[in-house]
């Protein structure tokens, strides 16, 4: 009998303390939305990256998005949490104005078109096109104002308080899929939302990095401005997103108290307490609420830098809180080969009370479930915490990355 609970108690896993998937994308499969209300997983932090999936996630927030704060979905909630955000991979489909001639300039003549492309665009070595692939410039989406898209983000920001700043990032290794050919329509997945990879051929293009970070930093000003969380990604590029970051909270940093100061306040913890309140260091509850030129909250997602890499963000002097989540789609793609000892140190250097769980995924359903519960066990594993005590601090981490509660 022992024996027998054991087994159970192995097999049993806690879905009734409640999953947060801190990064999805199930609009990329709408057929998939629809079993949304029917999943173990509590909330589902769901992304936007391009112009075809902002509305589709307005949509599902507002057929499924959670009311209450904290999400109740025991109790007839929504579980889904909208984010809006534009994602690297589509950031030359945004042009910057100021280059056009300012803030009111809603489309770009032909010959402007060809240009953004031909700044946004480079090759790995940053040369520019070549003559034939110009060509393929004008079959390219007409790109949309930075401004525009940032002040209808806004917006959806107010619509949707709840709402999450994502996906955002800076990515290096990303090519351009070229457009579909004329007669190749007929491979599309009908299923899916237009506007994704959808196994298009590769072109040997990037985006320019330089462009990437306009796109990410006019992101992360919004995110500080409705102090917003937002979930980042980052692939090949590791070393600039963190110096990318930084730009927004260079002279805010926090002040952290010295060996001295923290034994004079041991001492006289009053007068302490009143000096400190002069600098602009101390992050009270009123702050939370005060426009700030960077994000409260940092999510960064499927984290592939390194163990030594990912430290630096929990420098007591930044002013941003980090995160990291873990998805089995990403992160775990390798599982049985030694990469896995890799993802193991970098999940060990992230604080217990700084990581999350995610699916990554571009559809709803059971499969989302699956790989949600994998993840669960196999960060409880790394992290040796038992599922139960896990699947408590990975719920109470998600709440503080969203909501801020509990700091
Ligand atoms: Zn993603």
């Amino acid at each position: 009998m022992a024996a027998e609970n054991i087994e159970e108690q192995v097999d049993d896993f806690p879905w009734h303390i409640g999953v947060y998937d801190a990064h999805c994308h199930p609009t990329d499969t709408m057929s998939s939305i629809a079993s949304i209300p029917d999943m173990k997983a509590a909330v589902l932090t769901v992304m936007a990256t391009r112009a075809q999936d902002q509305e589709l996630v307005e949509q599902v927030a507002s057929k499924h998005g959670v009311k209450s704060q904290p999400p109740d979905s025991a109790h007839g909630d929504g579980k889904v949490v909208p984010c809006f955000g534009w994602h690297p991979w589509f950031s030359h489909q945004l042009f910057d104005e100021s280059v056009y001639g300012g803030d009111s300039k809603e489309t770009l003549t032909p010959e402007e078109k060809q240009q953004h492309y031909k700044t946004a665009i480079t090759t790995k070595n940053a040369q520019s096109l070549s003559d034939e692939d110009q060509d393929m410039l004008a079959s390219f989406p007409d790109p949309k104002p930075l401004s525009q898209f940032i002040a209808e983000t806004r917006k959806r920001l107010e619509t949707f308080p709840q709402a999450l700043v994502g996906e955002v990032g800076l990515d290096k290794a990303f090519r351009i899929p070229y457009p579909w050919a004329p007669d190749q329509e007929g491979q599309r997945n009908d299923t899916l939302t237009p506007g994704g990879r959808e196994g298009r051929r590769l072109s040997p293009y990037h985006v320019d990095m330089e462009h990437q970070k306009k796109v990410l930093l006019a992101q992360l000003r919004l995110a500080g401005e409705m102090r917003r969380a937002v979930s980042v990604h980052g692939v090949q590029a590791h070393g600039v997103l963190f110096e990318t970051i930084k730009q927004t909270w260079t002279g805010h940093e926090r002040h952290v108290p010295s060996k001295r100061e923290r034994k004079r306040q041991k001492e006289h913890p009053q007068a302490v307490h009143a000096d400190d309140h002069q600098g602009e260091n101390i992050q009270g509850q009123t702050e939370e609420v005060t426009s700030r030129p960077f994000p409260p909250r940092i999510c960064l997602h499927s984290y592939s830098g390194s163990a030594s890499n990912i430290k630096q963000y929990w420098d007591p002097k930044i002013p941003i809180d980090f995160y990291a989540s873990f998805s089995t789609a990403i992160n775990f793609a390798e599982r049985e080969t030694p990469k896995r000892s890799g993802i193991e140190d970098v999940i060990r250097a992230v604080p217990d009370d700084r990581i999350l769980v995610e699916s990554d995924l571009h559809t709803a359903g059971d499969i989302m479930d699956e790989h949600l519960e994998d993840m669960v066990r196999t960060l409880c594993t790394v992290k040796r915490w038992p599922v139960h005590d896990g699947a408590q601090r990975l719920k109470a981490n998600w709440m503080a990355f969203v909501y801020g509660t509990g700091k």
